[in-house]
């Protein structure tokens, strides 16, 4: 178990495309595991193998009050309606922004043992779903910002609120921060 370093914008890395696992041996259920850790250590609720410089498709998303997931080869497969949210990255620390999303989408991936899971989320699962695909498809949310739509700094405590969307809910019921890092990020998860 390792905590990696988490790789921000503008590295090329989070640009580019990520490559279907063929076999799930060791070394995936072990980078699989580090992601996992990676994501807690840094507050956030998703992380795509991108962030962490490995071009596979492998994400991790753990919701507040849940535990931990693990997709391997993850797929939208249908989605539907769109709403705003406002939503941050790990790896695109201090600022927020208003992105579409859908609002709910069909899902399926492999476990880390080849078992095929299949969804249908909404709300916050559906929009870490669809953040942390993006970026294995080397996409981030501020590819999605409406034309008049800016990022927005934030400060930091403003920032440790935004990735822990489960906390003041009275507050900050649309925003949400995914992958992540303490001070700075407010990323998928
Ligand atoms: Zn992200």
């Amino acid at each position: 178990m390792a905590i990696l370093p988490i790789i921000t914008f503008p590295d090329k890395v989070l640009r580019r495309k990520a490559r279907k696992i063929k076999t799930i041996d060791r070394s995936i259920k072990r980078l699989s595991y580090d992601m996992v850790d990676t994501m807690n250590d840094a507050g956030g609720i998703g992380l795509a193998a991108n962030q962490v410089g490995v071009l596979k498709r492998l994400i991790v998303v753990q919701l507040p009050e849940e535990e931990p997931r693990i997709y391997i080869n993850p797929e939208i497969l249908y989605r539907e309606g769109s709403r705003m949210v406002e939503e941050g990255c790990l790896s695109v620390p201090g600022f927020v922004g208003n992105v579409e999303r859908s609002i709910w989408v069909k899902f399926r991936a492999l476990n880390l043992e080849s078992k095929t899971i299949r969804i249908k989320a909404d709300s916050l699962l559906a929009q870490v779903l669809e953040h942390e695909v993006d970026h294995l498809n080397g996409i981030l949310y501020m590819d999605h910002l409406a034309e008049h739509e800016k990022l927005r700094p934030i400060s930091p405590e403003e920032y440790s609120s935004a990735i822990r969307p489960g906390q003041e809910p009275d507050q900050r019921d649309d925003l949400t921060t995914f992958h992540t890092h303490s001070e700075s990020e407010i990323h998928s998860s």
